[in-house]
């Protein structure tokens, strides 16, 4: 069993929710390889929608799964609040819950108009490479009252409302704004409805609305109920029950758990709770389904019981299956709070603490499943900034430049394999909806297990950066009387990655030997053979008394970014040509470790970024 710190292990899952920022950072921004980006999100459509998450490894900003995962997050701050305190992080999930309700706000840029996705799926997936210098088209994409979706507007009001409670205590003008786009919002989506997924379609084909709308009716219902007492909400709340998906003998399912798409089961604890607190005779109902579902998940209901593998994870599915477990294991902590079954308590608790003990290194590799953390953890998360490729391509580095800490991977199979492969989306990407339920458990368990632990004092500790913006360079050619220099100017930033539109670099010479014959700079010329964006100087004076001079190759206004092949270098030639008789190269500052043909890393020829030095050194 476990031996784990469990607050530094929330430190890290809140963690990760900075590291998928989108828009402009705020100063107090702590991941060092994450700058802004996303600048011109809604333009498109004339409104700023800068802001928010990017969803998994990938850059589109798909509104429902980020709505669930505020929603999921608040859920975990209204219940365990102490959790995140005794822990230190209570400030910093605060910070990331606002950061995310700001981008709800502006999103929802009419009472019935909300703003759903930026991105188009397939547009992004495309291309791998960092945030920070994204060029593809970004689309944005709105739900209306003419095309509505109930179940986004839905799962939106229930994020700013139990966020509005969240924040009363510290912010109670910001919590007021926070209810008044939540009730506008639920009135949207019960006034108008449909699935989102119907009007936004590029959703479909990564978060479609599958479970409809019914479910977000009642869990956006509950929140408003528990932030304003007004009735009007439970009832509707209620009401929309109806409209929950049953089998053919009219049962409600129990054998899924909380997801992004589907948010009947969480709803179905809290309805258990709320009614049970009013007296209210429909309590049993919600009471009794509530516990199919855990039973479902722990001991079995009706003999039938989720899939266990032989190390201990209770696994629903393939596709982030340590996501559906921790989903799980929050309501069961929310429910074991409840229940006053001593026996029913105690296993819906064991079951919880399991499952994330598991996560955590609490399984038969040994190893940890959260990104940066304990033992043997995941190295290579599908996950673009933090890979952070130059050249558009997982295999290149072949190792993670960043640290995602605190990212919960997709997970191992049903024999409890899993495989560390950057390519294998379906077990090893990370997602905003994966931590969501992950870090909410993690926040009981700082209650349960976390007394007297502390978080790191030191964290995030600075990367070892590798060179950003740097020439390679080879002798292309060489006579008595020239010398042709064959330069590729590279930007491989990452710590931000960042677009090179200004940069530029000096070819030192020292003319020693022109004088010498009787020359002068002037009878130099430099000329360019292949050239892929510069402009190349003539020799310029540097130190002129020593007959130091420099050729300047200034890329200013062609784009080199870490954004593939073609755009990371850009290649220059060029050849400087002596009157015969009056040419050494080899004095030459800059030449010092060329060799004919074969380009390599030289520091003799700094690069300036705007003017300002950024790799080299000068004479
Ligand atoms: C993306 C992932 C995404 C997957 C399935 C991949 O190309 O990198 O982020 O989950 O496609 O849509
Ligand atoms: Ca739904």
């Amino acid at each position: 069993a476990g031996n784990y710190n469990y607050a530094e292990a929330l430190q890290k899952a809140v963690y990760f929710y900075e590291a998928q920022r989108s828009g402009k950072l705020p100063s107090n921004n702590r991941v060092e390889w994450r700058g802004d980006s996303g600048l011109t999100d809604g333009a498109d459509n004339g409104v700023d929608l800068t802001g928010g998450w990017y969803d998994a490894g990938d850059h589109v900003k798909f509104g429902l799964p980020m709505a669930y995962s505020a929603a999921m997050l608040a859920w975990s701050v209204y219940e365990y609040r102490d959790g995140y305190a005794q822990s230190g992080q209570l400030n910093a999930i605060l910070d990331n819950l606002r950061w995310v309700d700001d981008y709800f706000i502006k999103a929802h840029t009419a009472p019935n108009e909300l703003y759903g996705q930026v991105g188009t799926g397939g547009v992004d997936h495309q291309w791998w490479g960092p945030a920070e210098v994204m060029q593809m088209e970004r689309k944005s994409y709105k739900i209306t009252a003419a095309c509505p979706g109930s179940d986004l507007a839905g799962e939106t009001a229930a994020a700013l409302a139990a966020s509005s409670i969240v924040f009363a205590s510290t912010d109670s003008a910001y919590s007021a704004q926070l209810l008044t786009h939540a009730k506008q919002l639920y009135s949207f989506a019960d006034t108008y409805r449909g699935k989102y997924s119907d009007c936004i379609t590029d959703a479909q084909q990564f978060y479609n609305s599958w479970s409809g709308y019914y479910d977000e009716l009642t869990w956006g219902g509950i929140w408003l109920y528990l932030a304003t007492n007004d009735q009007t909400y439970l009832d509707k709340a209620l009401q929309a029950t109806n409209g929950w998906g049953r089998d053919q003998a009219g049962q409600l399912g129990y054998k899924w758990t909380m997801s992004w798409d589907d948010v009947s089961y969480g709803s179905t604890v809290l309805l258990a709770r709320t009614l049970s607190q009013l007296g209210r005779s429909e309590a049993a109902t919600y009471v009794t389904q509530a516990e199919k579902n855990l039973d479902y998940w722990t001991v079995g209901t009706g003999g039938e019981r989720v899939t266990y593998t032989p190390g201990g994870l209770a696994w629903l599915d393939s596709w982030g299956s340590l996501r559906y477990a921790s989903n799980a294991a929050f309501l069961a902590f929310v429910y074991s709070d409840f229940v006053t079954d001593a026996a029913k308590k105690a296993r819906y608790v064991d079951f919880a603490t399991k499952q994330i003990n598991y996560a955590l290194g609490d399984n038969p590799s040994n190893r940890s499943y959260v990104v940066g953390y304990g033992t043997n953890a995941p190295e290579h998360p599908h996950h673009r900034t933090s890979h952070s490729s130059w050249a558009d391509s997982m295999l290149d580095p072949t190792t993670h430049r960043h640290v995602l800490y605190g990212a919960l991977v997709g997970g191992p199979n049903a024999s409890d394999a899993y495989t560390d492969s950057v390519s294998d989306y379906v077990s090893n990407e990370v997602a905003t909806d994966y931590n969501a339920g992950f870090t909410a458990s993690l926040a009981k368990m700082n209650l349960l297990y976390g007394a007297g632990q502390q978080p790191l004092a030191n964290f995030p500790v600075a990367e070892t950066r590798s060179d950003e913006m740097f020439v390679e360079a080879a002798i292309n050619q060489a006579g008595t009387n020239f010398t042709e220099i064959k330069a590729l100017l590279n930007n491989r930033s990452g710590w931000p990655a960042r677009m090179g539109d200004k940069l530029s670099f000096k070819y030192f010479v020292n003319l020693s030997e022109v004088y010498n014959a009787g020359y002068t700079a002037a009878d130099l010329s430099v000329i360019t053979n292949y050239n892929q964006g510069a402009t190349v100087s003539q020799v310029l004076p540097y130190d002129a008394a020593n007959h130091i001079y420099y050729v300047d190759v200034d890329f200013s206004g062609t784009k080199i970014y870490p954004g593939g092949q073609p755009y990371y270098k850009k290649e220059v030639q060029f050849r400087i040509t002596a009157p015969q008789g009056a040419w050494d190269p080899t004095n030459d500052y800059s030449y010092a470790g060329l060799v004919t043909q074969t380009t390599a890393k030289t520091s003799l020829m700094p690069v300036y970024d705007a003017g300002v030095k950024v790799f080299g050194q000068e004479p």
